[in-house]
């Protein structure tokens, strides 16, 4: 099936997405991507924020944009960059029109709900590629198609990729079709898709005539906020390399833009299955998509300790505020994070550290015996408490950003950029 593709704005092979709640270091983070540029790797920064984020900050999707640019102009980056709409719906989505290029259309909510019968039928019909097993290359075992496994999951994701279609037919009418990137998200779910799922789900998406660059399918194992992986690497690369296989074959038999990879929403630092990442996309000559989130934000709080002062204790009366209010902080997230509530230490012992002990504790370094899983979690949800201490936290930040935008830029490529994208660690 041969469809000529209109001119769009295309994703670069490799891609990563940073948060920065606060809007304080995009200087910063482009830096990590300069630094892969000088090691041979190019990175398109995408900074993305979610509707989520911006009332928990209080921000407008504008204040990205401005701060991506200004970092852009003052750094001389000439590569492109991207203002992700992270994880819009039809209700949220519209806030992010002016400024965003990149739009993360989030189905999850679609999931299950049956589509209409006769729009079942019709599918089914058109594909009848769907309904025996397909062999892949790069995949030993071929895909186990059948009649009864395509109805099963039309039933279960159809639905979703018509809501796809919709949101992304809203967004194309006001920018323009070709103008901007789309993401499809089904990643906040709690049951992963399998390869033959994923299979459906691009063959269904080609047929709404959605344009998507990056697909961001939930995978096996946790993926909480802010430490690592919990689950089984090799199962995660096995279902990695799974889906690397079969978005190679939709690329070729559907109306789907050649550049369309995988994005990974780590929820940050999932070191344990970078190497895997890695390996894969070399193995199948594929791009990839990461996106990081709260990890920027720790830094600053990191980069805050480190100085001491009133910056330390700037950072142990958010830990205070974030450890009294870790209910309703944590509510919003339960799905993911595992905080162990006996591990969290008392405030009034936190009190009491020094600059080192508590940039020991919060900094994601699994060699070190102080590192804390549960205090990290807690602070990584706990930006709700540094928004609204409001100018006096900003003001801070600034007075310290020497200190935290080396934490920022260092975090980004040494655990992040290195591992994935140079395969280095
Ligand atoms: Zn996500």
């Amino acid at each position: 099936m041969t469809q000529s593709i209109p001119e769009r704005l295309s994703l670069a092979r490799y891609s990563f997405g940073v948060g920065d709640r606060f809007a304080r270091q995009a200087k910063a983070q482009l830096r990590a991507c300069m630094l892969a540029a000088q090691h041979g790797v190019e990175i398109v920064p995408v900074w993305n924020k979610s509707h989520r984020e911006h009332l928990i900050v209080g921000s407008a999707p504008g204040s990205v944009r401005t701060a991506a640019e200004a970092a852009v102009c003052e750094l001389g980056w000439t590569k492109p960059f991207h203002i992700d709409a992270d994880h819009v719906t039809l209700e949220t989505v519209n806030g992010f029109l002016e400024a965003s290029d990149f739009f993360t259309i989030d189905v999850a909510a679609a999931i299950g709900t049956p589509p209409a019968s006769a729009d079942a039928d019709r599918f089914l019909e058109r594909h009848p590629e769907l309904l025996r097993s397909i062999t892949l290359p790069g995949r030993e075992r071929p895909l186990a198609m059948a009649r009864g496994l395509a109805i099963q999951i039309v039933r279960k994701y159809l639905f979703a990729a018509q809501t796809a279609g919709c949101i992304y037919r809203h967004i194309a009418a006001a920018k323009g079709p070709g103008n901007f990137i789309t993401e499809v998200s089904m990643d906040e779910t709690d049951r992963s898709q399998t390869p033959e799922e994923l299979l459906v789900i691009l063959a269904a998406l080609a047929d709404e005539g959605v344009p998507v660059q990056t697909i961001a399918p939930k995978f096996t194992g946790r993926f909480n906020k802010g430490v690592d992986y919990v689950g089984n690497p090799e199962q995660f690369e096995t279902e990695f390399r799974d889906d690397l296989a079969v978005i190679a074959y939709a690329v070729r038999t559907y109306p789907l833009p050649p550049e369309l990879k995988l994005s990974v929403h780590t929820g940050s630092d999932k070191f344990s299955i970078y190497p895997a990442i890695h390996c894969a996309i070399r193995d199948f000559d594929a791009g990839v998509h990461v996106k990081t989130a709260g990890t920027t934000w720790l830094e600053e709080i990191i980069g805050l300790a480190e100085g001491g002062g009133e910056g330390l204790a700037l950072a142990k009366e958010i830990y205070t505020h974030a450890y009294e209010q870790r209910a309703e902080l944590c509510a919003p997230y339960t799905a993911v994070i595992d905080i162990d509530a006996a591990k969290l230490p008392r405030p009034a012992v936190v009190d009491q550290w020094t600059s080192e002990q508590f940039v020991n504790t919060l900094r994601h370094n699994r060699q070190c015996a102080a590192y804390n899983p549960s205090f990290r979690q807690l602070l990584h949800v706990g930006f709700k408490i540094a928004a609204k201490l409001g100018r006096r936290y900003l003001e801070m930040v600034d007075a310290g950003e020497e200190l935290i935008a080396r934490n920022v830029t260092e975090n980004l490529y040494q655990r992040h950029i290195k591992p994935i994208f140079l395969g280095k660690h």
